[in-house]
């Protein structure tokens, strides 16, 4: 027979293994990622703070399904079929992918809440799959860039768009001047030259010589050529 101290013990052991129990699960629904497949494509999405806004989760997991598959076809049929969103409550930067995972910032989404094409810029790298020194690290950037401004689906309500040329720029400033760059080079010189670009760093053939090849310039050439034909 329980002694009294025994018994409060069991009880209170009891009361906290029932609030337990009935807290459990609604734990692990708000901390569990969301698996959501279609058409051949699955996303795992985690939001690690569960009040993270429901509308906006939303808003990225449907950028991801319009636009990723669309990448994968016109660039890269061999790229992952399952990927990781995850909002991260500590992390200080915009967002980065690697390996099929991307982190976005809770604080980037909540500070400019229409930049849901950051998930467009990042899935792109999912899609390049470059290996390691396979070419630079602004034509990678300016791909990415290129390719939200072409696909993006929320880039003019962001206020997202490709920058006048200005005196500092340069092609290796990466990002959306590449971008610019990159997009001149398609309507002026060669279209389809980024998914040459893109194709060769994939496969490690990528050499200054594609420029010439693609465009019959050196890449210090063409861009004078830019600088000339874009110059206010
Ligand atoms: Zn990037």
């Amino acid at each position: 027979m329980l002694n009294y101290f025994t018994r409060q013990s069991a009880l209170r052991i009891l009361n906290f293994g029932s609030l337990f129990a009935l807290l459990l699960p609604i734990a692990l629904y708000a901390q569990q990622p969301q698996t959501i497949t279609k058409k051949g494509y699955t996303l795992h999405f985690h939001a690690q703070n569960p009040d993270f806004d429901a509308v906006q989760q939303k808003r990225l997991q449907n950028v991801f399904f319009t636009n990723y598959p669309k990448l994968v076809k016109d660039f890269n049929k061999n790229s992952l079929k399952e990927v990781t969103i995850t909002i991260d409550t500590a992390y200080d930067g915009v967002a980065y992918a690697h390996n099929g995972k991307i982190v976005i910032a809770q604080a980037w989404m909540e500070k400019m809440p229409e930049d849901i094409d950051v998930v467009t810029h990042e899935v792109m790298h999912i899609v390049q799959a470059y290996p390691p020194r396979s070419g630079s690290g602004w034509l990678v950037e300016g791909i990415a860039d290129y390719v939200r401004y072409k696909y993006g689906v929320n880039n003019k309500a962001a206020n997202w768009s490709l920058p006048e040329l200005k005196d500092d720029h340069h092609y290796t400033k990466s990002y959306r001047i590449s971008a610019r760059f990159l997009d001149w080079i398609e309507n002026n010189k060669k279209k389809g030259a980024v998914k040459q670009l893109d194709a060769a760093m994939r496969e490690k053939t990528y050499t200054p010589e594609i420029w010439v090849n693609l465009t019959g310039m050196e890449l210090d050439a063409l861009w004078d050529a830019y600088v000339a034909a874009n110059k206010a």
